[in-house]
């Protein structure tokens, strides 16, 4: 075993506002050189790679700063540079005299014998999440948080794309002789959050949801008229667009459109506006009880404010099935169905898809709106 002098360089950054750094742990036969460990830094440890001899490697942080451990050299930091977006990985040399650092935005810095061969801040949408290098020829891959894979200068092989469909987030990737390794860490999927004063954070949890449980879908929105009105016998209370809420006074996106029976709904049976599968079955603060259903190529309905559900997430559903009863749950001035038609998460006006036959009403006297 090599005698191991750690040299530690650390870039020109303040520690105020410091985190603590971070430990090396060895896998296998694999010995340390070092670490950051009990240290505080100026931003987070966010990556490390080795040197050709695995007798060394270098950490480095968010801010750029670089740490290099055994035989590895320091070869510079961007300390000085004032960075647009954080250091998110970095990658060494073939000859292990010099290395990369890649931010998010996809900018690339060079030190030592690394040769700048292009950066990824254009044709990417997603955030880069680090970088892998072709020991063979000194190419290199930028990796975005959507598996992209974007070689630069020369690579001896050309991974195939990450399937388009990816909902694991890509959290760094390393160069396989046949392709590419990508770590990826699983996606949580917000619950439903307490929203005591805005349905529009309701909202935005029921798009992740469905946005994650269609992932693999391509969207093709369904026909006009297509769809079935939720609740039959029944006029539009309220339609789709921004108004003033009849609960909280404020103005915001009244997401779907409200239908109501002249007379009175309450208990009055909600059915399925097309064929699918059951996504959520929730009781949320502002939608009240709630089911929203998956009809395929990144088409969803959800019905809201119902007195109960009689539908289980996961169960195949057809056209014009019960869901649910009608009810005036959550935020709701009076019994009604809340109707939306999502595509791709995002709510869209759900008159136009349940058909010209059911003109829009104007209300005959004050009805429950919500
Ligand atoms: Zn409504």
């Amino acid at each position: 075993m090599l005698a191991v002098v750690a040299a530690v360089a650390i870039a020109g950054a303040s520690l105020v506002g410091a985190v603590p750094g971070a430990s090396v742990v060895g896998a296998g036969d694999t010995p340390t050189y070092g670490d950051l460990s009990g240290q505080d830094l100026a931003g987070d440890i966010v990556g490390m790679a080795p040197t050709p001899s695995g007798n060394g490697y270098w950490l480095v942080a968010s801010d750029g700063g670089v740490f290099a451990f055994g035989d590895a050299g320091f070869h510079g930091s961007t300390g000085d540079i004032t960075l647009n977006k954080p250091i998110v990985g970095m990658a060494a040399t073939p000859t292990g005299n010099g290395y990369w650092l890649v931010a998010s935005d996809g900018g690339v810095f060079t030190f030592g014998d690394a040769r700048f061969h292009g950066s990824a801040a254009a044709d990417r949408k997603d955030p880069v999440v680090g970088m892998a290098v072709d020991p063979e020829t000194g190419g290199y891959w930028i990796i975005t948080s959507e598996g992209q894979m974007i070689g630069q200068g020369p690579v001896s092989s050309d991974p195939e794309p990450s399937p388009a469909c990816r909902i694991d987030p890509v959290i760094a990737g390393a160069f396989s002789p046949a392709g590419a390794w990508l770590l990826t860490r699983p996606l949580v999927v917000p619950q439903p959050p307490p929203s005591a004063t805005t349905s529009g954070i309701d909202g935005n949890s029921i798009a992740e949801q469905i946005r994650y449980a269609q992932a693999c879908q391509t969207l093709d929105p369904p026909a006009v008229g297509s769809l079935l009105r939720p609740l039959s016998n029944s006029r539009v209370t309220s339609v789709y667009g921004t108004r003033l809420h009849p609960v909280w006074g404020v103005v915001q996106l009244h997401a779907g459109t409200d239908f109501a029976r002249t007379g009175g709904s309450a208990g009055a049976p909600v059915v399925a506006a097309d064929s699918g599968t059951v996504l959520a079955v929730d009781t949320r603060v502002a939608y009240g009880n709630m089911v929203v259903i998956d009809h395929g190529d990144q088409v969803a309905t959800v019905y809201a404010h119902l007195s109960e559900t009689s539908v289980e997430p996961g169960q195949e559903i057809r056209r014009g099935d019960l869901v649910g009863l009608v009810g005036s749950s959550g935020f709701a001035t009076g019994p009604h169905v809340h109707f939306e038609v999502r595509l791709d998460g995002e709510p869209v006006d759900p008159l136009p898809y349940v058909g010209s036959a059911h003109a829009v009403e104007a209300p005959r006297r004050p009805v429950p709106v919500g």
